[in-house]
């Protein structure tokens, strides 16, 4: 029975962008596929904005290099990369999905989908691919000291440090939880669903809230955004593995993308308004 609620949960969404579950979600299902196998040679297409590394450079240092592991950092995806014979990370790989990038696990005679601009070839005989149509994702390679991001992880932030990151913020707490430099992996559709838990309307002055409201917005984040990875879980395969087309899961929203349908508790109708230049939505009965 535990299965099925998450299940129950999750819908296709057709024009995806992903946030900080369906990140997390496909970190963590390429990790459980492709975790200690090797790269032996690397393909990158012509395209010029999905690298930010120069591909030939990025070529020659990934080939040869052993996967230590992928997980999230914020809306990225990182792979530490070891030597073959040493759990020392020597360089890593780090993916941005953009809008429309996928992560693939595909055997090699499966045909490599249209818009794909990265296959490593893995000694498993395996490719990792990388898909994006709309070519705002990009692909790095650091050398340097471990990536960690532009913010603040909002897992795993603590409560003091969550109501500091808005201290003496004038912005609409909306568009601070939007700022990637504060909390990263935070987008619009989980602001939005979060503010309505949280009861807090999106407009805000975020160094105005009290601390209680902010504990409360923290404690939101977290449910909305764990309930999301638990219902990606269930479905990882549809997309890690597919061939690229699948939308992305989500769980029913409260207010994201229902102006005009009844609020989930109160029955009043959901409002739209543009804040921060994004669709912001909220019930004006039970977010004050
Ligand atoms: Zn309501």
């Amino acid at each position: 029975m535990g299965r099925r609620r998450s299940r129950e949960a999750v819908t296709l969404r057709l024009t995806p962008m992903p946030e900080l579950p369906e990140v997390e979600t496909i970190a963590n299902g390429v990790n459980r596929r492709i975790r200690g196998d090797s790269i032996v040679s690397v393909w990158f297409s012509n395209y010029k904005e999905p690298f930010r590394t120069p591909p030939a450079a990025m070529a020659e240092t990934l080939a040869g290099l052993r996967v230590g592991r992928f997980y999230r950092v914020g809306k990225h995806i990182v792979a530490d990369l070891t030597a073959k014979s040493s759990r020392a990370v020597r360089a890593q790989w780090i993916v941005h999905l953009g809008m429309t990038g996928r992560l693939l696990v595909s055997k090699p005679e499966v045909p490599m989908p249209r818009h794909t601009h990265a296959s490593l070839r893995l000694a498993s005989g395996r490719e990792l691919r990388f898909v994006d149509p709309r070519r705002f994702g990009r692909l790095e390679l650091n050398t340097g000291a471990p990536f960690t991001g532009p913010g603040r992880e909002p897992l795993t932030i603590s409560p003091d440090d969550f109501v500091a990151l808005f201290r003496g913020r004038k912005l609409a707490i909306k568009a601070a939880l939007l700022n990637q430099s504060l909390l990263q992996g935070v987008g619009n559709i989980y602001a939005d669903e979060s503010l309505f838990r949280a009861k807090i309307r999106p407009t805000r002055r975020a160094g105005r809230l009290p601390r209680e409201w902010l504990d409360l917005l923290r404690r939101a984040l977290r449910t909305v955004l764990q309930a999301a990875i638990r219902a990606g879980g269930s479905s990882v395969s549809d997309y890690v593995d597919a061939d690229g087309e699948a939308g992305f899961f989500q769980i029913q929203h409260c207010v994201y993308g229902r102006e005009g349908l009844p609020c989930r508790v109160c029955g009043t109708p959901i409002r739209r308004i543009v804040l921060a230049g994004r669709g912001t939505h909220f019930c004006p009965h039970c977010q004050t």
